[in-house]
């Protein structure tokens, strides 16, 4: 089994709305170090001992704040090229694109399972087609994974339906109730805070409201049986959570994510 790396992406340069997702990575470590929980999984796996050993999980520390793609895009394949299994935190989505496009190249039949309020399949958006309202855009453009499931979303409109139908997308809509998409891997999953309703999760740059709690995100975490071969956690905006109430959340999220890459 190949152990997992930690690596920040301090990349807001395309959020649409506010910047602030570049603060992330930092806030995230501080509240998973944070002294007023402790670095045990809910199975138990105590990820202290894990990142102290160093033998299947390991922290390489992040990127240059406003790191270019090219950049993101050249760190992860060095992490895959190196075994490792990378689970990397925003930053704003537009990041998952770079980081999958190492990983298309890696993995021939990656299915990605992507958390999130939006589709962000935007062919454009204000002019700019690395939006982070695009990313999935373009990975399905460049065909680098043969599935996407989207699960959680409440935002389609008709634009990115279209373009859900073109990329032959899997969409499970909120508003269809809860989703148990039947995944195969090996297995890519793109968690955007936002996925979350906002009174659980406000520090994001997007408040959407009717969205998961905490409790049915870590479910869904815990229940994927497919290989993960990789995560992003992206979206977080610091600059909205003055109470670290989200750093919390996206912490406890990242301990779940490392358990089933540990334990899969
Ligand atoms: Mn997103
Ligand atoms: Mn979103």
């Amino acid at each position: 089994m190949s152990p997992a790396v930690l690596l920040g992406v301090p990349n807001d340069a395309n959020s649409s709305f506010l910047a602030g997702t570049a603060e992330a990575p930092p806030a995230i470590r501080r509240a998973l170090h944070s002294p007023s929980s402790n670095l045990c999984t809910e199975s138990g796996l105590d990820l202290g001992a894990e990142l102290a050993s160093g033998h299947r999980l390991r922290d390489a520390g992040d990127l240059p704040i406003g790191v270019p793609f090219a950049d993101i895009e050249t760190a992860v394949s060095e992490l895959l090229e190196g075994g490792e299994r990378v689970l990397s935190l925003g930053g704003d989505h537009a990041v998952a694109y770079p980081i999958l496009r190492a990983y298309g190249r890696r993995h021939e039949r990656l299915t990605v399972l992507q958390l999130d309020a939006h589709p962000d399949l935007y062919d454009e958006l204000d002019g700019n087609r690395l939006s982070h309202a695009c990313p999935f855009a373009r990975i399905m453009e460049e065909g680098l994974v043969a599935c996407l499931v989207q699960v959680g979303i409440r935002t389609l409109n008709p634009h990115q339906r279209r373009q859900a139908e073109r990329f032959g997308v899997e969409i499970h809509e909120m508003k269809d109730g809860s989703a148990r998409p039947t995944l195969e891997g090996p297995l890519y999953l793109s968690l955007d805070l936002d996925v979350l309703d906002p009174a659980f999760a406000h520090g994001v740059s997007h408040h959407e409201p009717g969205g998961f709690s905490t409790r049915q995100v870590i479910e869904l975490i815990q229940r994927l049986d497919a290989p993960l071969v990789g995560a992003d956690l992206v979206e977080y905006n610091p600059s909205r959570d003055p109470t670290g109430v989200t750093g919390m959340v996206a912490a406890k999220l990242l301990k779940e994510i490392v358990a089933r890459m540990l334990e899969s």
